[in-house]
């Protein structure tokens, strides 16, 4: 077997996530035959460095001995059985252990099997919370602008990335959307928290205006992943906890990409000193082994649902794979390996090398901002320094940094004209160097005429 073999078979069956198609005519996909830690290897031998975690959902690096054995283990004993009227051993020790971890106040766990599914529960628990509490006014939801929350309709419908929603617009709820923290626009000299506040007025008047309507404000804390990685203060969470509570709205905070340790903390919203309402959680919840994902909420959620059947007050939501043995068990390794490994600290150690090894490009002329929040950094590259003036999106640039990624043996993904580096958590410091240099010369040549 040959990349090429194998890359022509696929584009003859295969119809790929997030692509258009018809540019693996130029550039075939990348068939790979094993992983090793931060490495991938593809059938020619060559090898690239994860610099995106495969979509942000490895922690722990590729073939990690410690959850390959948990699997193996779980494999002899159950694969999988429903959920509905069964349980098993690995679903309730996620559960318990999700709880101890969470925020206080989160005590009941609901699993799903991917992240758009989370934004879906959490998105109807909401509404039918309010339903069974006799509040039928409540059908709509606020969010961030260039927030993400996954592309099924009603996941896509709370996002407002152009690029993913414009299309489907017909067939998606409106959702009201308030004014992004997102800190890269703040004035020469004006700190995060202080623009996070300035822009808490736009969410602050929202509320005020449509409390009656809402069912709840739906937001990624502290980092707007998939919306170029824009990012934001803790202080903004922390207001709209207060503000949810005084209007009484939900807060359903989406850590589905930052959570299990992405932002310096376990759970972003610590940084906050919040619980959310509803706290979604997958991709890192299994180290990106396993589709898996989970919504904990409280008791008072909980308490509104359960009631004699014939209230038709349940939750009748479910999908076929929730809490899936395997996937809890990757889950339950993977929590596992925080513990053991001293991961929150070590990652202090690795988010200053990353900061180190990624400060020069402050000063290239066609980068605008380099940004970081714990494990994440990103560098958002602008057709004009001076006035921010990006460049037109029909360029394609972050392809021609991709492209050389890939030359050079780093699988960085841009979002748009922005390169960012969010690696698993067993990345070594000479990696890091060997990941910003070759992000380095992507830039440069993609800045190029
Ligand atoms: N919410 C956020 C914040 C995400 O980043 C993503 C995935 N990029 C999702 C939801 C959707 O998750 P999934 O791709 O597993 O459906």
């Amino acid at each position: 077997m040959t990349n090429q073999n194998l890359s022509q078979r696929d584009h003859a069956v295969l119809w790929h996530p997030c692509t258009q198609m018809k540019d693996h005519e130029l550039q075939p996909v990348i068939p790979i035959r094993r992983g090793q830690g931060v490495w991938l290897e593809d059938f020619d031998g060559k090898r690239y460095l994860d610099a995106v975690s495969s979509w942000w959902v490895n922690l722990f690096g590729h073939a990690n001995p410690y959850i390959n054995a948990a699997l193996k283990n779980q494999l002899e004993k159950l694969e999988h059985v429903l959920l509905a009227g069964f349980t098993h051993e690995p679903a309730v020790c996620l559960a318990e252990r999700l709880i101890a971890l969470a925020p206080p106040g989160l005590s009941r766990c609901f699993f799903a099997d991917n992240g758009s599914s989370a934004v879906e529960v959490a998105l109807k628990m909401s509404f039918h919370y309010w339903r069974n509490c006799g509040q039928t006014g409540k059908t709509r939801f606020v969010t961030l602008e260039n927030s993400y929350h996954g592309e099924t309709l009603g996941a896509l419908a709370v996002g407002d990335v152009a690029l993913y929603k414009s299309t489907y617009a017909p067939l998606l709820m409106q959702a009201i959307i308030a004014p992004s923290p997102d800190c890269h626009h703040r004035e020469p000299g004006e700190s995060w928290a202080d623009y996070s506040i300035r822009r808490f007025a736009g969410m602050e008047r929202i509320l005020s205006e449509h409390a009656g309507e809402v069912c709840a404000v739906i937001v990624e804390p502290l980092v707007q992943c998939a919306g170029s990685m824009r990012m934001y203060d803790p202080v903004y969470l922390t207001r709209l906890r207060e503000a949810c509570d005084r209007y009484g709205v939900h807060l359903i905070a989406d850590e589905i990409a930052v959570g299990f340790g992405r932002t310096g903390t376990m759970f972003a919203c610590e940084q906050a000193g919040i619980t959310p309402d509803f706290l979604c959680l997958s991709k890192g919840i299994t180290g990106g082994y396993l589709p898996l994902s989970a919504v904990l909420t409280g008791e008072t959620v909980y308490q509104a649902f359960y009631a004699d059947y014939a209230t038709q007050k349940a939750f009748l939501h479910s999908h076929s794979y929730t809490g899936n043995a395997l996937a809890c068990t990757a889950g339950l390794a993977t929590l596992d390996l925080f513990g053991k490994d001293d991961v929150l600290n070590r990652n202090r150690e690795l988010s200053r090398l990353m900061g180190e090894a990624a400060a020069h490009f402050a000063d290239h002329p066609h980068v605008a901002e380099v940004r970081q929040t714990g494990m994440i950094l990103a560098i958002e590259m602008v057709k004009n320094k001076q006035t921010r003036e990006p460049f037109d999106w029909r360029e394609r640039r972050g392809l021609t940094v991709y492209r050389h990624g890939l030359e050079r043996g780093v699988l960085l993904r841009p979002l748009g004209n922005v390169v960012y580096f969010m690696p698993p958590y067993v990345i070594t410091p000479e990696e890091i160097d060997f990941m910003a240099k070759v992000a380095w010369e992507g830039v440069d040549l993609a800045i190029q005429n």
